[in-house]
């Protein structure tokens, strides 16, 4: 080429560029020299970078690129890339005249001559700050689904179509010990291994036909260490087209859970297997509403058996088995539940339920109450058939109730012929007889009628104590002169066995609230069996000390003693610690129990103590002291009645032993007496005979006591005569019963003589002695 046809060309370039420059506005076309000196500037370049052309020629492209690119030496750098490789990226951020920046998206390219030498560098500029930004907010999204999806325990793996990995989260690449990079872009076969793939395949196969896929799998890692159980969700993914194009696999470990589900499972199944089999019972569970309705959540199947209803028809309604409660024991349920409900305390009781066939069963209920935030309870129990043992503490009472009534009857029954015989004896005495012989045997009967009256007397006393049906006549009594008078009475004992009593009293009187009787039968009946279990010339004491608020009465012996394992027992009805002992004046094993039920009737208590056998035994009585107050209303037993008058006696009794040994002992004593043997007897005589006295037997055939008595009443004539009731009975309501019905006395047979006369001189002052000559 020539000259001239180089700078043709050259005009020809320098033309083309121009037009290059002033057409494609949308890229920032520039020149510089070697260094960087803009040479040539564009309107594109002036468009993108802000600067007018004759701002900018003559000065460094550097001006375009950031200052922390310039201090990096990035220009420098371009150009050396592009001079080096014939291209320099420029892809960065670039700043424009008015100092906002954007994304560049350019290339620098060396501009060499024929010679080769580098004459400068062609850049050619587009924006694309969207480009970047979106590219940005993509890769921002990335991140944030790697963080969720780390963090969850969930394994999850997005898989396309050919089965291969393009996403697994962390745990998932952690299961496999690789990371989510080691893993993408795999085939699952190749990641998992063959055996694991095809236990999974058919749910693969499955899903990428387009299938929702869920499946629980038993997989087994570290080489068999260790099993797990795998819950698996394959979810297809699809394109516009409705194509599969792969899946989304999340995989939940859920080991624990179903392993103590499993646990659960098997409790129950126990707890259902044990309930269902529990012998004539059931357990339950009920849900109680603060408003008081019930529920019964579960009630086991034993419930059926027992009434007859089963735990469906319970289930359903509540009252299916609350209306088979007994009526008498609703109240009483209804009372403990609310007790139970208030108090936070367990539910526990027994009642009767009405089974379906008809008949009764004794349950008994017991459960545990538990409050729950919403204002329920819940109510966790058990039911258990009792009704066997009910049965038998039935029959048991009865039995007792029955030996009871027995004991009272025979006492009676033994009591009834004594008072004839007792009565014969008095007058064998009284009548008296020359004969020695005679004078001996009667005192032999007195004595043996006498023991015999006392073991009635006991067994009839202790009946009616243990049945509760004994009324004390409590007052305001000193201790010692009941002391005296139980010392009085055991005195034959005493004597006859030649021992020797010791008795120490306090010096000033000490006041106990009580019945004086039982008292000095309490005092008396432990120095009688002081006397019997002692040998001959033993020593007794019997000792009354104050201490505190509380006097206790000793009674000390030297006797045969009591062994340690029979001090409590000996207080027991009917226990004696030696039956075979040769007893002359042996007891029934009662008087203790007596002992023992008459100081706790005055709020006291008793205690035996010995040091074995042979070494003596004390027995002690505590009783309260009542406070110091006025002395005593004069109440010391009157020791003699006056004398008394000649009466007119009718003596009704069906007994011929009883009223005659009676009528001979009244006119002896100088009484005018007649006897009869029936009601009706007895109204017909009183007419004629005209008595002062009426004795009336109460259980007399036909017309018994009681209407005689009455009968007797409405007589104008026989309004005045004194009734005097002769009875076997001497219970507190016997005696209610007789001073109802109008008699002035109530005598309880054996009548004892000096009885009777105290009974006629009150009578005779009652009536305004009425007295006949003696006749
Ligand atoms: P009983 O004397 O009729 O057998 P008790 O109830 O009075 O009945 O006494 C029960 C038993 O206690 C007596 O049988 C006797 O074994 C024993 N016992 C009572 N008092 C004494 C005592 N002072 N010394 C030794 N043993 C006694």
């Amino acid at each position: 080429m020539t000259e001239p046809e180089r700078a043709d060309r050259s005009a020809w370039e320098g033309e083309m560029f121009r037009l290059l420059a002033e057409n494609v506005v949308d890229y920032a076309i520039f020149i510089t020299d070697p260094h960087g000196i803009v040479l040539r500037w564009s309107k594109g370049a002036e468009r993108l970078l802000g600067y007018r052309e004759d701002e900018v020629l003559g000065k460094s492209s550097d001006l375009f690129f950031t200052p922390e690119d310039i201090r990096s030496g990035k220009p420098e750098l371009e150009r050396e890339q592009a001079s080096r490789s014939g291209r320099g990226d420029d892809d960065r951020w670039h700043v424009r005249k008015d100092g906002t920046r954007f994304w560049s998206a350019g290339v620098e390219t060396p501009l060499r001559d024929e010679r080769g030498h580098l004459r400068g560098f062609a850049k050619i500029m587009r924006d694309r700050t969207d480009v970047k930004r979106l590219q940005e907010a993509d890769r921002e999204r990335e991140r944030q689904l790697e963080l969720l999806t780390n963090h969850v325990p969930v394994l999850i793996a997005h898989c396309d179509a050919d089965r291969r990995y393009k996403y697994v989260n962390r745990p998932y690449a952690a299961r496999l010990h690789r990371t989510p990079s080691e893993v993408a872009g795999r085939t699952i076969r190749d990641v998992i291994g063959e055996a694991a793939y095809a236990s999974i395949e058919p749910h693969v196969e499955a899903v990428l036909r387009g299938e929702r896929v869920e499946f629980e799998a038993e997989v087994t890692f570290e080489g068999g260490q260790s099993t797990q159980i795998m819950r698996c969700a394959y979810d297809p993914e699809f394109d516009d087209e409705g194509r599969v194009t792969g899946f989304v696999a999340a995989i939940v470990n859920v080991t624990e859970s179903q392993r103590a589900r499993n646990a659960l499972r098997e409790t129950e199944e126990r707890l259902r297997t044990l309930s269902d089999n529990l012998p004539r019972g059931a357990i339950y569970q009920l849900l109680a509403e603060p408003t008081g309705h019930r529920r019964f959540l579960y009630i086991s199947a034993g419930i059926e058996q027992l009434v007859g209803v089963t735990p469906a028809e319970i289930q359903a309604d509540a009252s299916a088995l609350y209306g088979l409660i007994h009526e008498d024991d609703r109240p009483r349920i209804l009372e403990l539940e609310a007790a139970a409900l208030g108090g936070g305390v367990p539910f526990d009781c027994e009642c009767r339920l009405w089974t379906r066939w008809g008949s009764i069963v004794w349950i008994h209920s017991r459960s545990a109450l538990r409050r729950l935030s919403t204002g329920q309870t819940m109510w966790e129990g058990i039911f258990m058939d009792v009704t066997a043992r009910k049965e038998a503490e039935q029959a048991l009472r009865d039995a007792d109730r029955r030996k009871d009534e027995f004991l009272a009857m025979l006492a009676h029954e033994l009591r009834n012929p004594l008072a004839p015989i007792r009565n014969a004896a008095q007058i064998l005495r009284l009548v008296g007889a020359a004969d020695p012989r005679i004078e001996r045997s009667t005192a032999i009967i007195e004595r043996q009628v006498q023991h015999m009256t006392r073991l009635v007397d006991d067994l009839l006393d202790v009946s009616r104590i243990t049945s509760g049906k004994i009324k004390l006549q409590k007052g305001r009594v000193d201790v010692a002169p009941i002391v005296w008078r139980a010392l009085e009475t055991a005195r034959p004992l005493l004597d006859a066995r030649k021992h020797e009593v010791a008795i120490e009293l306090p010096p000033e009187p000490v006041w106990v609230y009580a019945d004086p009787t039982r008292l000095t039968q309490m005092i008396e009946n432990l120095l009688t069996n002081a006397a019997k279990y002692t040998e001959e010339r033993g020593h007794i004491t019997i000792a009354v000390e104050r201490a505190g608020d509380t006097v206790s009465i000793r009674v000390r012996d030297t006797g045969i003693g009591i062994p340690q394992e029979m001090l409590t027992r000996v207080f027991d009805l009917f226990t004696q610690v030696d039956r075979s002992l040769a007893r002359s004046e042996g007891g029934l094993g009662i008087g203790l129990t007596l002992v023992k039920n008459i100081a706790e009737m005055h709020g006291g208590a008793v205690e035996a103590r010995s040091e074995g056998r042979g070494k003596g035994s004390e027995f002690i009585v505590r009783l309260p002291i009542l406070p110091e107050a006025e002395p005593p209303s004069g109440a010391r037993a009157s020791a003699g009645s006056p004398p008394a008058e000649p009466r007119r006696i009718l003596i009704v009794d069906d007994n011929p032993d009883v009223a005659e040994s009676l009528s001979m002992l009244l006119r002896i004593a100088g009484h005018v007496v007649h006897t009869v043997y029936d009601g009706s007897a007895a109204l017909e005589a009183a007419r004629t005979f005209r008595p002062e006295v009426v004795l009336l037997d109460i259980g007399l055939p036909g017309m018994n006591g009681y209407e005689v008595a009455r009968r007797l009443r409405q007589d104008p004539d026989q309004g005045q005569a004194i009734l005097v009731a002769l009875t076997g009975y001497g219970h507190e309501e016997d005696r209610r019963r007789t001073k109802e019905a109008g008699f002035a006395a109530h005598l309880v047979k054996p009548v004892d003589l000096a009885t009777l006369d105290a009974i006629l001189a009150s009578v005779g002052a009652k009536t305004g002695a009425r007295g006949l000559p003696k006749s």
